[in-house]
This record gives structure tokens, C-alpha cells and sequence, in this order.
């Protein structure tokens, strides 16, 4: 190489450098700048999604994302693009491709939830399995989980969920997302056929109240200031996870411990104070529920309130005096208990 070649070279070399310390930082080279944020209101068209108590997903997403790109943009620094405006489907690839062409940092995909049971409640996010993108959506996912919490709504779990070939995201957009190396969440703010979550998607109040969490949990991540809003969030402290290695798997096994005991038993009222045990190292204790038949007929899910280990329940006593209880993991994976014989 003659000179003015290797001279050439080193500049490249220098410049591949310094850019490569920028990419270290990304929130550095967007705290100057916007940040792009692509809302995507599930469904649409054709496509209704969910459909209970006279209401369809694909209105209600489109509703909440209203709310959301109204007040996030009054945060600065933020610009606000959609996916549909209207009553339109898009194919999940469109979408991922309409927050890459707008350079959007963050793909927030609006959804409600719905369950083949129909006795799940509460809010979860999915996010993708992969590296980067896993760490900055979990950390997201975590600080909406809180904003949802606020409302009342029982935070769930921040999910990955890789295809059945294991090899790539089980959810299209978040694999149209991680293939444009945007990250993405799939937000399901809450059940619409459970009657404990009807509270919080069936009045325009609680839509509002949907749209204005999901911005909050924007901004905050983002440490945004509004001026017109009154309110500065960027002191806020967000977990900071590490990229991980290799793609972080769902929980596919019931929790490893699943035990009960019988505390006391008082014959006059048939209250049976029943002592659990429950353990899931990968993704914790959500719900349980319990049979006072020897598994017949189930209560309702209730939510898992305990920090962890061991809490007790009082249940009354049917004419069988056969008590047996499911306990569910973060992933919605159950599995029962031993029996306890009342007599
Ligand atoms: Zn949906």
C-alpha cells in the first residue's frame, strides 16, 4: 500500500472507532435528539381480535393508542409515529417495516387479552428473546407492568416465547421487529372475558387511563420532560439489564414445588386453614386455585400474594372432605397439588 492508501485506512479505521463508542451509548446519542417511538394498535380491518361483551380489540387498541400519541407527544424530545390511524389491518411484517422506515427506536404493539379458559386476568408483556433487544424491551416491560399496577391491574410477568423449532420469536411482530433490530414489546393491558378485568377496558375512562400508563411508561424509560405537563421523569432509575447470550427460553414446567398441608380444621363451620408451599425458580408464583371435591369442581384463579414460599388459605369443606389445589407459574404453567382427606 502506498501512503496516501494506508493514511486512508487509518481513517476509516479511526472513524469505525469512534462510531462504534457512540453505539455503545445509544441513550447518548438520543438524549439530543428525538426519539422515535412507533405505536402499533393490534389488529384492525378484518381482523377484530378479541371480541367480548360487545367490544372488539382492534377499536380498543386503536383507542388507547389515540390516548398514548396524545400525551406522550406532549413529553419533548419524543416524536410519536403510528402504524394505523384507522379501522385498517396491516400484516405484522407492514408493521415492523413502518417503524423501520421511520427509524423508530421502540415498537410498542397495543393488545387485550383473552384466554381459552376464560379464567386468567390481569396485564403481561412479551418481548423479544434476543440479546439487545431482550434487554432493552424487559426493562421496558417492567416499567409498564408498574404503570398497569397503578391502575389496579394485576401485573402478570414480562414474557419471551420462542417459535415451536426453537429457533426464532414465537410472535411475529416481535420476529419482524428483531429482524429490523428494533426493539419491540406486545403489550396485553388486561383480559377482556374475565369479569375481574371488565373494569379496566369497558368505559372511556379506563381506556384514558390505558393510553396515559402506557406514555407514562414511555416517558419514564425514556426520562422525558414535559413542560406543558408539569412533569420531569429524568431522574427515573429503570433496571438495566445485560444483553444475554444465547435466546432467554419461556417457562415450560409446572412450579417444582407444589405442597400442602393442613394448618386447622374447625368442624362446626367446615373452615379448613390450608398451609401452602409453592416454588418457581424460572418465573415465580402467579396465580392459584383450589377443589374441595378432590378435583371436580375448581374455584376461581386467585391472584399468588405471598412474596414467595409458603402462605395459607382457608377453604371451606364440601361433603367429600377432599382438598386439592393448582399452583401457576408466571407462564400461566399450573400444576396440582397433593390431597389433603378432611375425613
Ligand atoms: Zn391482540
Amino acid at each position: 500500500m502506498n501512503n496516501r492508501i494506508k493514511k486512508t485506512v487509518a481513517l476509516l479505521l479511526t472513524m469505525v472507532l469512534v462510531i462504534g463508542l457512540f453505539q455503545m451509548d445509544t441513550m447518548e446519542i438520543y438524549a439530543d435528539n428525538e426519539i422515535v417511538i412507533c405505536i402499533d394498535p393490534g389488529h384492525g380491518g378484518e381482523n377484530l381480535g378479541a371480541t367480548y361483551n360487545g367490544f372488539q380489540e382492534k377499536n380498543l387498541t386503536l383507542q388507547i393508542a389515540n390516548v398514548m400519541t396524545e400525551y406522550l407527544s406532549q413529553f419533548e424530545g419524543v416524536k410519536v409515529i403510528r402504524t394505523r390511524d384507522s379501522d385498517t389491518d396491516l400484516s405484522l411484517e407492514q408493521r415492523a417495516q413502518i417503524a423501520k422506515d421511520n427509524n423508530a427506536f421502540f415498537l410498542i404493539s397495543l393488545h387485550l387479552n383473552a384466554s381459552e379458559t376464560h379464567h386468567l386476568f390481569g396485564g403481561e408483556v412479551w418481548t423479544s428473546a434476543f440479546g439487545d433487544l431482550y434487554a432493552w424491551a424487559h426493562s421496558f416491560a417492567e416499567v409498564e407492568l408498574q404503570e398497569l399496577a397503578a391502575l389496579g391491574i394485576y401485573p402478570k410477568h414480562v414474557k419471551t416465547r420462542m417459535s415451536n423449532q426453537a429457533v426464532d420469536e414465537y410472535y411475529g411482530i416481535l420476529r419482524h421487529a428483531k429482524n429490523r433490530d428494533i426493539p419491540a414489546v406486545i403489550i396485553e393491558h388486561c383480559y377482556m372475558d374475565e369479569i375481574r378485568d371488565e373494569q379496566f377496558y369497558t368505559s372511556t375512562e379506563a381506556i384514558i387511563a390505558l393510553g396515559q400508563a402506557d406514555a407514562t411508561a414511555v416517558a419514564k424509560f425514556f426520562g422525558l420532560k414535559s413542560t406543558s405537563l408539569g412533569i420531569d421523569y429524568s431522574g427515573y432509575q429503570r433496571n438495566v439489564y445485560e444483553a444475554p447470550a444465547t435466546p432467554v427460553y419461556q417457562d415450560k414446567t409446572a412450579p417444582e414445588v407444589r405442597q400442602i398441608a393442613l394448618n386447622a380444621y374447625d368442624p362446626a363451620s367446615r373452615v379448613a386453614n390450608i398451609h401452602i408451599s409453592a416454588k418457581d425458580s424460572e418465573s415465580g408464583i402467579l396465580f392459584f386455585r383450589y377443589s374441595v371435591d378432590g378435583g371436580i369442581n375448581w374455584s376461581p384463579l386467585y391472584p399468588w400474594t405471598a412474596e414467595e414460599g409458603d402462605t395459607e388459605i382457608p377453604v371451606i369443606a364440601s361433603s367429600n372432605g377432599d382438598v386439592v389445589f393448582k399452583i401457576y407459574n408466571g407462564f400461566d404453567g399450573g400444576g396440582q397439588t397433593n390431597h389433603i382427606r378432611l375425613w
